[in-house]
């Protein structure tokens, strides 16, 4: 895109975000105590300050009036702190339909996936006990999630836009409908069509919005680690375009025709900041400048199968910036019109199945959007109840609940609409 161009869209977009500020209901920060330290603190301009170019999607400032389509929903998470100076976080919630709650605050939960699932965690029967319970004492949000789905049925879309960095698995929060409705228990991600989204602070607004059904059509970019050659197979379907590496990211994603979706597939770990955080040996702190121009273009779909991919920084680190940072949000920024990563370290056997049935799903069903897909994929893994937990006993029983944890570690980035189309191989 030739810079004028880019001018031309910065304005408009800055434009677009300003007036609806001013028209009115904005997810304000809840009250409370500031600190030096404080991780969200922000301290650059806002849109509102008018000088709103420098900063797309930010949970505090975003107004959420300018409505949302038929059938979307989204829950805004912050963290905050109570006044005894401990960690919590508060939910407002927002309907296209109107209906907006703010709910109490809430204690930080020490519940992270990574966590709970990693060795000297907890067994898979209690890690699935632990969500339920944790679900059932949020009452007031259990009451809002089921009067969304009273309202909009199967075609219900939640996007959950949480700042806070603690980890919580949305996806395993516990749906428990009002009795004698019919609608039935499960998951909230095998259930509802669920997406994630956060904050984004960009020197050019090219991030894609949350809500569109974006396209993203064409070839599949991919590496894929030496000792995970298995994938080779489920990509050789498609138009492809071989990456040598994480290290060429940069110079092959600069330029060139539309993508329809990266696929990498490697090794990752996670740590306290952005030098700890590695994608195939890749720093986090050297791919975080970087922008992908190619993904600005067109839209392209963006799969991470890789352990920890999804985590995100919300940490103020050296630059004590505010907001969020991890791999999926490097691409989020440069356009990428949906990420598809991880919450923690998933078995390799499963990341290779996880990746068949996508993208069997999206080679058959382009018109599936992909949030829709995934939702199937969790449903479909997730038919284990309550009351068979109770009856698991011993190893081998547990490890038969390990590919329902895995696949509900998968946490998407981007609007519940947006579709796949893959060029297939020798096509157009
Ligand atoms: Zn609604």
């Amino acid at each position: 895109m030739p810079a004028d161009d880019a001018r031309a869209q910065a304005r408009r977009h800055s434009t677009v975000l300003k007036g609806h500020g001013r028209r009115g209901v904005l997810p304000r920060r809840p009250p409370r105590q500031r600190r030096a330290s404080d991780p969200t603190e922000s301290t650059g301009p806002s849109l509102e300050d008018g000088l709103g170019e420098a900063r797309v999607f930010d949970a505090m400032t975003v107004d959420l009036d300018r409505g949302l389509p038929e059938g979307m929903a989204i829950l805004v998470v912050l963290p905050v702190r109570s006044p005894g100076g401990e960690w919590g976080f508060r939910m407002r919630g927002h309907c296209c339909c109107g209906a907006q709650q703010d709910f109490p605050a809430y204690d930080r939960p020490d519940i992270a996936l990574a966590k709970l699932v990693a060795k000297g965690g907890k067994a898979p029967s209690e890690v699935l006990a632990t969500m339920r319970s944790w679900s059932s004492r949020r009452r007031e949000l259990t009451r809002w999630l089921d009067d969304r789905r009273c309202a909009h049925g199967d075609s219900l879309e939640l996007v959950i836009w949480d700042e806070t960095g603690y980890g919580i698995p949305w996806e395993l929060f516990w749906l428990s409908p009002q009795p004698g409705s019919g609608r039935r228990a499960g998951w909230l991600g095998g259930v509802v069509t669920v997406t994630r989204w956060l904050s984004i602070c960009t020197d050019w607004p090219v991030v894609r919005d949350y809500w569109s059904a974006h396209e993203c059509a064409g070839p599949v970019a991919s590496y894929v680690a030496d000792d995970m050659r298995h994938d080779d197979r489920l990509l050789e379907q498609f138009s492809l375009e071989p990456l040598a590496g994480i290290p060429a990211l940069p110079k092959a994603l600069a330029s060139g025709g539309p993508l329809g979706m990266v696929y990498l597939a490697c090794h990752g770990t996670f740590g306290s900041d952005l030098s700890t955080c590695e994608l195939d040996k890749v720093k986090l702190l050297l791919l975080h400048p970087e922008r992908f121009d190619r993904l600005m273009t067109a839209a392209t779909f963006v799969f991470l199968n890789a352990c920890h991919s999804g985590r995100l920084i919300a940490e103020r680190g050296v630059f004590a910036d505010p907001g969020q940072s991890g791999f999926s949000e490097v691409f989020l920024r440069s356009g990428a019109a949906g990420v598809l990563a991880t919450s923690g370290e998933i078995g390799d056997e499963e990341a290779h199945q996880m990746a068949d049935q996508l993208l069997a799903v999206l080679r058959d069903r382009p018109t599936t959007p992909v949030a829709v897909a995934l939702r199937e994929l969790r449903a479909e893994i997730a038919q284990v109840t309550p009351m068979d937990l109770l009856g698991i006993e011993g190893l081998e029983e547990q490890k038969q609940l390990l590919p329902l944890l895995y696949r509900f570690m998968y946490v998407y980035y981007g609007s519940p609409r947006t579709v796949v189309a893959l060029t297939p191989r020798g096509g157009p």
